[in-house]
């Protein structure tokens, strides 16, 4: 009886070893077909890559080459204070593989009604913004509910709670030297996702940096040439170029874009372009020209000055065929007229 319970015994057993060996082929081969077919870059395949927005898809782009498949979710060229995703946009990100959203508070919809519908398994998430040192915005300020003549403006937020009210500068793109640090954080995400590629984005990646570095170092270099110290502009989304390359942003609408100056936010800045001898407006042109032209009007009226209004761009999409640089290198012309660079 012993003995042929123990003959018995090792066929089951061997058999058990056989199925578990068979299973795990299964499973070892089922992985192989399904990471050959999800292989970035492999023959039918790419990374897919969803940004919130356009200098972050830009970014993704240059650094993922022909291995990415890069979408933005906000169309080009839109206002992005307000913008909401359907559920398209979730169908969309549920079936990326990289996820790239800017943070501080900007795309607040990704985080809050995006990130919480879809399944992230697999997925890299990534916050370019998170642990650059972001300044404080007056969105929501109760004590002040326009942006000029703020002492705020380039104060460093100090507290979580402020963040989570909106109150930091979110433009952190228009700053090259901030671009560059959110740029470097979708370089290591392809490299994460894909390490077979790496030297291949280390190569793209070299070299979008070292266009962003020289951009930051022009920027330095013309602007220290200045001979006024304040901007005026309708939208108050360049707090990191005024707070890198030390001038003054005073602005009619604030950081939120979606704000309605009063009368006497209007004559507030009249009497500061006065006071400074500054008679030039800048105007972002994904934004209403109302504002900039009423500004012209009451300052015109005021002095004999001929007021100027320039355009300043946010980068929220390709603009007459110019791309983020191309954009970023207009805007430095600008400034520099804005600025009384000689
Ligand atoms: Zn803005």
């Amino acid at each position: 009886m012993i003995a042929a319970e123990y003959r018995l015994a090792m066929p089951l057993k061997r058999k058990h070893v056989l199925v578990a060996i068979a299973i795990a082929a299964i499973i070892f081969v089922a992985g192989i077909v399904y990471t050959a077919s999800h292989t970035p870059g492999a023959e039918n395949g790419s990374i897919n890559v969803v940004a919130t927005f356009y200098p972050l898809a830009y970014f993704a782009s240059e650094i993922g080459g022909d291995y990415a498949s890069v979408a933005s979710l906000i169309p080009y060229n839109t206002e992005v204070h307000s913008w909401q995703p359907s559920t398209n946009d979730m169908l969309a990100a549920s079936n990326a593989d990289i996820l790239i959203y800017n943070g501080a508070g900007i795309d607040r919809w990704f985080e809050d009604s995006l990130l919480t519908a879809i399944n992230t398994t697999g997925k890299l998430v990534v916050e370019t913004a998170a642990g650059l040192p972001l300044i404080a915005g007056s969105e929501g300020d109760p004590y002040h509910d326009h942006d000029y003549g703020s002492e705020h403006e380039n104060e460093t937020a100090e507290s979580q709670e402020v963040q989570d009210h909106g109150l930091y500068d979110p433009h952190t793109w228009i700053s090259p030297a901030l671009a560059r640090q959110q740029a470097q954080k979708i370089y290591e995400a392809f490299v994460q996702l894909d390490p077979s590629h790496s030297a291949y984005y280390e190569q793209r990646w070299a070299l979008l940096s070292e266009k962003l570095e020289d951009l930051d170092q022009a920027y330095a270099l013309n602007l220290s040439a200045k001979t006024k110290s304040t901007i005026f502009v309708t939208h108050g989304a360049f707090g990191y170029l005024a707070d890198r390359y030390d001038f003054e942003q005073v602005s009619v609408i604030g950081i939120s874009a979606d704000e309605q100056p009063s009368a006497s936010a209007f004559a507030g800045i009249v009497d500061l372009m006065v006071e400074r001898d500054t008679y030039v407006i800048f105007l972002d042109p994904v934004y209403e020209d109302k504002y900039a032209n009423t500004l012209k009007a009451e300052l015109e009226s005021r002095t004999s000055h001929t007021v100027t209004i320039l355009e300043l761009y946010l980068m929220l999409g390709p603009v007459n065929g110019m791309d983020y640089f191309d954009q970023m290198e207009a805007n430095l012309l600008n400034l520099k007229l804005g600025l009384g660079v000689p």
